[in-house]
């Protein structure tokens, strides 16, 4: 039987820093486990070929059917293999702002506030342009300008400037409010996963083991601590121990499932599938909250903007050929390109609304083929009100959970994404952007509250930034305390996005790595 000080479950944004870390000072054995392959190839790594990544990469999980949304079944992408979703995200760098860091310490988690993660996202960070307090260079996460823009990028943004929006050069900075380009993690043109920027440097140096291929089916519990995991390899079940530490890792949908799976969930759900119940845990899998969003999609005579035409075709491969040979040009594209934050309610302590710009034609996350040259534009609501739960399908780790977001079941959230999709219609409306003549292909009803409530119920989905599901908090109920610890038993941590206690007012990749950071300092603190 295998055996180290510590095992890692997933080797996703969090568990790549939260392994790399703990291997860096070879004090500990430690053991990364991850369900998917390498993802070493040439499709993740080029920024570009974003839709055309392998299936074997992606759980593409669907949600069970949304009674706000009329019942649709969403889409839920999440990276599988090294680098877990980091590896098939948009590689947009954003950390969230102050206010939702000081609003987890305000309700009970001790030691988060903004100025106690600053050290973490910066120790992350290797900043390529901003040198200042807010951001760190020498870190593993290497942070970029986009090599390349679109000019219909740069013209969404220009015309947000001449609406008075601020303009910025830095969301993460002092102020997050503002339109401009996204900083991106890249590193030399290539997608820079938590899996490039953490796991390859700790095997290089020989610390780090890792395993891929191993479902992690259940945690495996001694005398009231976390002994080991059963994980499945093919078609063989083994137990690997763990003598310190065990760090669940595998993300907000699959960390909630193997927790319920291993015995740690609301006694009723467990017992209804045959599962024995180590620890009645009512909270495991609630609080499941993700960024709504709506994409208006405009259509072009021009062909500045990407599409499937055979000059675009054309103009594809020449940037394939050059991101092949230099590793520059339109191949290094996150397609969300430009964007901003923006606030529908002048007294809300933090932007409530966040712009993704894509120059190009969107329908169903990019699922579905659109001929034609266009853009897209994204409206997201930040601070959602709505909660949803991850439940168990099955008694088996390889199948995937019930994931009920419960969009759009506070009424709340369907107002502040109204009032998003208005600002973002006026900013299209305004010159430079204006002049591409952008045909809104839904003719979006601005003027009439419920024919926008009906076309947003018909076309919202997620922007892949789910959490929550094993939250962290002060009180009796939560999952985990302020130290990452599993509450209830001892040897466990939970560390990914399924502890943060309410969503950051961003993009969540940069947030899960600092999760990782930290966990690594805490185990590091406890075990000594
Ligand atoms: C399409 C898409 C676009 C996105 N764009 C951005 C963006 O531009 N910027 C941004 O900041 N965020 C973005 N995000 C969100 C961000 O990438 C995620 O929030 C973040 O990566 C989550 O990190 P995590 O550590 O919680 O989980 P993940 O990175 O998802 O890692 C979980 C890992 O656990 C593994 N695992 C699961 N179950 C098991 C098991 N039973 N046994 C072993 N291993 C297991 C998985 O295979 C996976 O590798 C995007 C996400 C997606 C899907």
């Amino acid at each position: 039987m295998q055996e180290f000080d510590i095992i890692v479950i997933g080797g996703g944004s969090a568990g790549s820093a939260a392994a790399g870390r703990l291997s860096e000072s070879g004090k500990y054995s430690v053991c990364l486990l991850e369900a998917g392959g390498t993802n070493d190839n040439f499709l993740i790594k080029t920024p570009g070929f974003m839709p055309f990544l392998p299936d074997a990469s992606n759980y593409r999980f669907d949600t069970v059917p949304q009674k706000g949304l009329n019942n649709r079944i969403g889409y839920q992408p999440r990276g599988r293999g090294l680098g877990g979703s980091s590896a098939i995200n948009a590689m947009i760098y954003i950390r969230g702002h102050k206010w939702d860091y000081d609003n987890w310490a305000d309700t009970g988690c001790k030691g988060w506030r903004y100025k106690d993660v600053l050290p973490y996202f910066r120790r992350a960070e290797h900043n390529e342009r901003i040198d200042d307090e807010f951001h760190g260079q020498g870190g593993p996460l290497n942070v970029m300008d986009q090599h390349y823009a679109n000019p219909g990028s740069a013209a969404f943004v220009e015309a947000a400037a001449k609406l008075q929006l601020p303009a910025t050069g830095d969301f993460n900075g002092s102020r997050q409010e503002g339109f401009g380009f996204y900083q991106v993690t890249q590193k030399g043109g290539e997608r820079w996963s938590a899996s490039r920027a953490y796991v390859e440097p700790a095997v290089a140096a020989g610390n780090l083991h890792v395993e891929t291929g191993e479902l992690v089916q259940r945690i495996l519990f001694e005398d009231g601590r976390a002994a080991g995991v059963q994980v499945k390899r093919g078609t063989v079940s083994e137990t690997m121990r763990a003598r310190r530490a065990v760090i669940l890792s595998a993300g907000a949908f699959n960390s909630p499932q193997i927790l319920k799976l291993s015995g740690v969930g609301p006694a009723a759900e467990l017992q209804a599938l045959g599962i024995g119940v180590v620890l009645d845990r009512r909270q495991v899998g609630e609080n499941l909250q993700d960024h709504i969003d709506y994409v208006s999609r405009f259509m072009t005579k021009s062909k500045d903007f990407l599409g499937s035409s055979l000059s675009g075709t054309l103009k594809m491969a020449g940037a394939v050929l050059e991101h092949r040979i230099r590793r520059t040009g339109a191949m290094t594209t996150p397609f969300a390109e430009a964007g901003g934050f923006w606030k529908s309610n002048a007294k809300a302590p933090a932007p409530d609304i966040q712009y993704h710009f894509v120059p190009a034609p969107l329908e169903d996350h990019g699922r579905e083929q659109v001929s034609g040259h266009g853009f897209s534009c994204h409206a997201c609501v930040l601070r959602p009100e709505s909660r949803g739960t991850v439940r168990l399908a099955s008694n088996n780790a390889g199948d995937a959970p019930l994931i009920d977001p419960n969009f759009l079941d506070d009424e709340r959230d369907i107002a502040v994404l109204r009032a998003g999709i208005r600002q973002m219609h006026r900013i299209i409306d305004t010159p430079p952007i204006a002049d591409y003549a952008g045909e809104d292909v839904n003719n979006t009803p601005l003027d009439d509250d419920d024919a926008l409530d009906e076309l947003i119920r018909a076309r919202a989905d997620t922007v892949y930034h789910p959490v929550g599901t094993c939250r962290m908090g002060g009180d009796k109920e939560a999952v985990v305390d302020h130290e990452l610890r599993l509450k209830g038993v001892d040897g466990l941590y939970v560390a990914d996005a399924s502890i943060m206690p309410k969503i950051v007012s961003g993009n969540t990749n940069a947030p899960s790595i600092m999760i990782g950071e930290r966990c690594a300092d805490f185990v590091q603190a406890h075990l000594g």
